[in-house]
């Protein structure tokens, strides 16, 4: 039967250490815990990688976070040749900060790119130093520049990113929500998770399961470093951070 892990980042994506018990070591090595601040793979974020801290201050460096059978498990991936855990042992939870705050930065970063191109989304993946969204736009029409400049424009307004749960039926109400063109928002939990940006959600309101930064300014300075023509109706774009460089 799948365990169903607490996910602490999902309230509070700024939780950089905490307390945890193994629940499970599973067939593979991987390790169940009864709550987590590890993100694990989905929605085109990464999962996160950092350590375990033992009572006795040994170490298990934790290489990636997977989901298992359902959403709800998650499994810590040690990097090989780690001493593993037993059941019932207490551990410190360490992520690998520096690396989650870029990943945050930048799936935000990929909320605001929907903004600016209210297009339908046909892909996503988020990374520490690049990003892509693929549109489903037959011409794109837009530049590099004026894709930065307005995507800048949101980060200086330094607008406030939230959570709010609403339940299916309000999801079924309002559909304009979704943007993924062929990924649906999970239902049938009875809660679905939006990431919100601006007061009310004004600016943006999506289904998202991510971990983002609180507010538009804490982005960043980023830049659209590429758009890509990837077959007929789809456009590629690609996000970086720091200024656009001077061709
Ligand atoms: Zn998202």
């Amino acid at each position: 039967m799948a365990h169903r892990t607490e996910a602490l980042f999902r309230d509070d994506a700024y939780q950089k250490t905490a307390e945890a018990e193994v629940v499970a070591i599973n067939d593979r090595g991987g390790i169940l815990l009864d709550r987590t601040i590890f993100y694990a793979t989905s929605g085109g974020q990464p999962g996160d990688i950092g350590m375990f801290e033992r009572t006795d201050g040994g170490r298990i460096a934790i290489a990636a976070t997977i989901t298992g059978e359902t959403k709800d498990e998650i499994i810590h991936v040690p990097a090989p040749e780690q001493a593993l855990p037993a059941v019932g042992e207490r551990l410190k939870l360490l992520i690998d900060w520096e690396r989650r705050h870029l990943l945050m930065r930048m799936h935000s970063a990929c909320h605001l790119l929907t903004v600016v191109c209210p297009f339908p989304i046909t892909g996503a993946a988020v990374a520490e130093d690049d990003s892509r969204v693929d549109f489903d736009i037959p011409d794109a029409g837009f530049s590099k520049e004026d894709v930065t400049a307005r995507l800048m424009e949101l980060v200086r307004a330094d607008h406030p990113i939230f959570t709010r749960l609403i339940t299916d039926e309000e999801l079924a109400a309002n559909p304009g929500l979704v943007k993924s063109k062929n990924v649906r928002p999970p239902v049938g939990t009875g809660k679905i998770r939006l990431v919100c940006i601006g007061d009310n959600g004004a600016i943006d309101s999506q289904p998202c399961g991510g971990t983002h930064v609180k507010s538009t300014g804490e982005v960043g300075e980023i830049h659209i470093g590429k758009i890509e023509k990837k077959g007929r109706e789809n456009r590629r774009f690609r996000i970086r951070f720091g200024p656009m460089p001077a061709n």
